[in-house]
């Protein structure tokens, strides 16, 4: 059956995904003006709410964080379509068809899809108690078997394991992460903050095996009881956390046609190749400014942004200014804030120290600050972002030294 029911202004908006993107977007279109039908389709039965608590409070917080409270989308005349999916996009007719066995009409497509974590493809995998974390429904499972005195084995030291790590040790969990690269974060940090943050973790009393290769996952009336290193190593547990990063959903995106590429490819408007669709989120590939190349971020800051430039585009406003990437992570007491690329600068500089939990790592290229990773200092954080944007100058001895205010760093 197809939907025609055309709304006053002649544009219907159907957004396929409703996360952390896909949920901000809709809310930016009302706000920027349009009048337009909006459709969200999400796959999960819950509201667009906040993933970042899920790894941070799935032992003692509150878990369901809204983007918007449930009336707002009848308020804004959304309409909102849960626990159904969308199977196919048949970009020549703008059409898409759905789980529901519907299809409906769009002028204008917004893939919103997100990512979903990357499955570990060893023997015992299947067994009880070998959980992901992604969703809601995920953290509610993790909550029921994370109790204290319990085994956890994360395998993979990435930030949403060493999360789940900190917050299952600060209540009593034996914790062991096991993680193949030499180093943790060791796609997503400098080897300074792994350094400091493997130290940091070590010292509260968690396991890090690094190099490590996960052979397979045994176990004992069908629950996980073991996971088996390459060298031979047992790590003992009642659950294994398999943290081993998110790969884009982007297939319904290539089905369709778009160029596609670990992820969809989109400009800094977040235009896909067809016209009428655009993308958004953890699912695209994008450039920023100053990068070469094309960039899948996950984080907060990113859907957000990318929300707002296709909500621009799709009203025709002005293009809001880039902005410069950043996201955050807690572990312990420590609040990490990021911003920038972190790839490897020929440059680092330490301000503070990270024994007293207060520090930042500003790296640099000839002085110009590209990434700044810091803990417990927001100030030092926010200059950093700002020296990232500006792209000044600053004195690398004058930035060391926590004397001397930021600002006086900058070579004038
Ligand atoms: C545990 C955890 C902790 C995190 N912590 C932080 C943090 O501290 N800071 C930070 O910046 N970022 C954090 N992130 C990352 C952040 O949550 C993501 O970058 C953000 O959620 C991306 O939003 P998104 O809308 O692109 O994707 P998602 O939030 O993944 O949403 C995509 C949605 O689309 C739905 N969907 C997919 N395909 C279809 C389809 N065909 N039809 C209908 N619906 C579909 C999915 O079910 C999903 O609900 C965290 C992520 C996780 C998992």
């Amino acid at each position: 059956m197809t939907h025609q029911q055309v709304s006053p202004d002649g544009r219907r908006v159907v957004v396929v995904g409703g996360g952390h993107a896909g949920g901000t977007l809709v809310g930016l279109l009302r706000q920027a003006g349009f009048a337009g039908e909006i459709v969200l389709f999400g796959q999960e039965t819950d509201l667009p709410y906040h993933r970042p608590p899920l790894s941070k409070k799935f032992i003692d917080g509150d878990l369901e964080h809204w983007l918007r409270e449930p009336e707002f989308y009848q308020e804004q005349d959304i309409s909102v379509r849960l626990g159904e999916s969308v199977e196919s996009v048949d970009p020549a007719a703008r059409r898409v068809h759905t789980s529901g066995a519907q299809a409906l009409d769009y002028d204008v497509l917004v893939l919103a899809t997100g990512a979903e974590p990357r499955w570990l493809p060893t023997p015992g995998s299947d067994l009880a108690g070998v959980l992901t974390l992604r969703t809601l429904a995920d953290a509610r499972v993790l909550r029921k078997a994370v109790i204290s005195g319990s085994r956890i084995a994360i395998i993979g030291g990435g930030y949403v394991g060493l999360e789940v790590a900190a917050v299952a040790r600060a209540n009593g969990v034996e914790v062991t992460v096991i993680e193949r690269e030499e180093r943790v974060l060791a796609r997503v940090a400098s080897t300074q903050l792994s350094e400091i943050m493997q130290a940091y973790h070590r010292e509260r009393g968690t396991t890090i095996i690094t190099g490590a290769q996960v052979v397979s996952l045994s176990g004992e009336d069908g629950r996980v009881r073991d996971v088996l290193l390459g060298d031979g190593t047992r790590v003992p547990c009642d659950i294994a956390l398999v943290g081993i990063g998110a790969v884009p959903r982007d297939e319904l995106a290539a089905a369709a046609g778009l160029v596609v590429d670990q992820g969809i490819l989109v400009d800094d408007q977040a235009h896909t190749s067809d016209p009428a669709i655009f993308a958004i989120g953890d699912v695209t590939r994008r450039p920023l400014p100053g990068i070469d190349g094309l960039l899948r971020l996950e984080s907060i800051p990113s859907a957000v942004e990318q929300a707002k430039q296709a909500a621009a585009a799709i009203v025709g406003a002005a293009p809001p200014h880039a902005e410069v990437p950043w996201f955050w992570s807690d572990q312990f007491d420590l609040k990490l804030k990021i911003a920038g690329v972190v790839s490897a600068p020929p440059g680092t500089v330490l301000r503070g120290d990270p024994a007293s939990g207060r520090f930042a790592l500003f790296h640099h290229t000839d002085g110009r600050v590209t990434a700044v990773e810091s803990a417990n200092a927001a100030g030092d954080f926010m200059a950093g972002k700002k020296l990232i944007a500006g792209g000044e100058r600053v004195d690398p001895v004058r930035l060391a030294d926590p004397a001397v205010p930021l600002r006086n760093a900058v070579i004038k």
